[in-house]
């Protein structure tokens, strides 16, 4: 699943059509559907932000497309007049430079959806204290490692980052979000902010526990377990030995 560094670079992919006036055709019937093609062609794109795993288009007039990529879409942005594969939802062509999206499978009109969001773990502004505040709304019984893929508490998280801090803040997807101090929330949540920067600047992290279920965790030595977690039953990988789970 595409996760919000990955968004980020698409964003900054997409700047070079800032400031452009567009446009927009729909060569996918299904692109075509959501009228956002006929919606924003001839206007000047204004701004490109990402925020969690929604990128956001906005154009003059106040108009705002929402992208989201689930597992399947995709943005890419190459020289105008490029040979595409397939049939793209929606391409954006300036006067150098075209954005091809592939795939939606989530393209629309902004309709407010935004406001629902939780405070984005990438914003500029972002400090690990509020960000912890805004997950600890969330029921306190709710898994940890459910609670950091809740858009609508934070936003911004996927499943490899949500592995991944969990083992460095050494406490399990399974301890249950009340029984977490807000202290070990902010440190949490300022490690993936650090982590997710890096990697919009093009720094990889090792991984230490995501898909390496069965391999020994690199701290203690013992295997790394996986298993689905929550109702959306996404795979959380963990070490029991080190990271607590109550
Ligand atoms: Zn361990």
């Amino acid at each position: 699943m595409p996760e919000g560094d990955v968004l980020h670079r698409a964003a900054l992919a997409l700047g070079v059509l800032v400031g452009e006036r567009i446009e927009a055709e729909s060569p996918n019937p299904r692109g075509a559907a959501t009228g956002v093609a006929r919606a924003v062609d001839g206007r000047t794109l204004e701004a490109v932000e990402a925020v969690g795993k929604n990128l956001y288009l906005r154009f003059e007039g106040g108009l705002v497309v929402r992208s989201h990529l689930r597992m399947t879409g995709r943005w890419r942005v190459q020289p105008r007049g490029a040979r595409s594969a397939g049939r793209p939802w929606l391409v954006l062509r300036g006067g150098a430079w075209e954005a091809v999206q592939s795939n939606g499978p989530v393209l629309e009109l902004d309709r407010g959806s935004r406001r629902r969001l939780g405070p984005d773990v990438l914003a500029p502004a972002a400090d690990p204290g509020e960000l912890a505040a805004a997950l600890r709304r969330g029921d306190p019984g709710v898994a940890l490692g459910e609670a950091l893929l809740d858009q609508h508490l934070v936003a911004g998280i996927g499943n490899m980052w949500a592995a991944e801090g969990l083992w460095q803040a050494r406490l399990s997807p399974t301890l249950p979000l009340g029984s977490a101090a807000p202290g070990e929330l902010a440190a949490l949540l300022d490690w993936l902010r650090r982590a997710m920067l890096a990697s919009v600047a093009g720094r990889r992290p090792e991984r230490r526990v995501y898909r390496r279920a069965g391999r020994p965790c690199p701290r203690c030595g013992e295997p790394i377990g996986s298993r689905g977690l929550g109702d959306a039953n996404r795979t959380a990988y963990w070490c029991a030995a080190c990271q607590r789970d109550r």
